[in-house]
């Protein structure tokens, strides 16, 4: 199973995206964590997204493109995985639907994790005082926000197309959520 979770920054992708993947004994790929470490080994990719991530901006599709395709094409990515942070644009929806429909695959669910504006500024800059995140200043949080309303919300509108959206309110506790969502999945 493919399942993706959506949702601004700060929404509690990677906290949720943890717990799911773990009950459904699935891998979560998370696109930010790659370039985070890419970025401190210093390799080109890292050298690459640096600026972009620093800003709060999206890195651009040329460079996440084939990212994406190297990790739908690892062993462990074969019968199923989380996506956490992609896609995130309409090209790299694009691509995760033509590598899984190669396959004979698709995604199954898409968990829109939904927390109001003012909460997730109050998240973000409280996290930003304890993981120390270079893209955590007030203003690369309000470019994220932003780019996060323009690039990666009309996702919402492909896939609800397809009657795979599943709204999860995000403000709960996180076993609350974390229910909700096993409630959605089924497992
Ligand atoms: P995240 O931890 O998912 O909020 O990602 C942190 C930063 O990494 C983002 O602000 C972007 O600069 C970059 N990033 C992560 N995933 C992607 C993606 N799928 N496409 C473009 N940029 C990304």
């Amino acid at each position: 199973m493919f399942v993706l979770l959506l949702g601004a920054p700060g929404s509690g992708k990677g906290t949720q995206g943890k717990i799911v993947a773990e009950r459904l004994g699935l891998p979560k790929i998370t696109t930010g964590d790659i370039l985070r470490a890419a970025v401190r080994a210093e390799t080109p990719l890292g050298l690459q997204a640096k600026k972009y991530m620093d800003d709060g901006k999206l890195v651009p599709d040329a460079v996440i493109l084939s990212l994406i395709k190297e990790e739908l094409a690892k062993p462990e990515a074969k019968e199923g995985a989380v996506f956490d942070g992609f896609p995130r644009t309409a090209a790299q929806a694009e691509l995760v639907d033509t590598t899984l429909g190669e396959r004979g695959q698709r995604l199954s669910k898409v968990l829109l994790l939904d927390v109001p504006e003012e909460e997730l500024l109050q998240r973000l800059t409280a996290r930003a005082a304890q993981e120390n995140r270079s893209d955590d200043t007030p203003e690369a949080i309000r470019t994220r926000l932003q780019v996060y309303q323009r690039d990666t919300a009309p996702l919402v509108a492909h896939y609800a197309q397809r009657g795979i959206v599943h709204r999860v309110p995000g403000t709960g506790t996180i076993e609350e959520i974390a229910t909700e969502i096993q409630r959605i999945v089924g497992r």
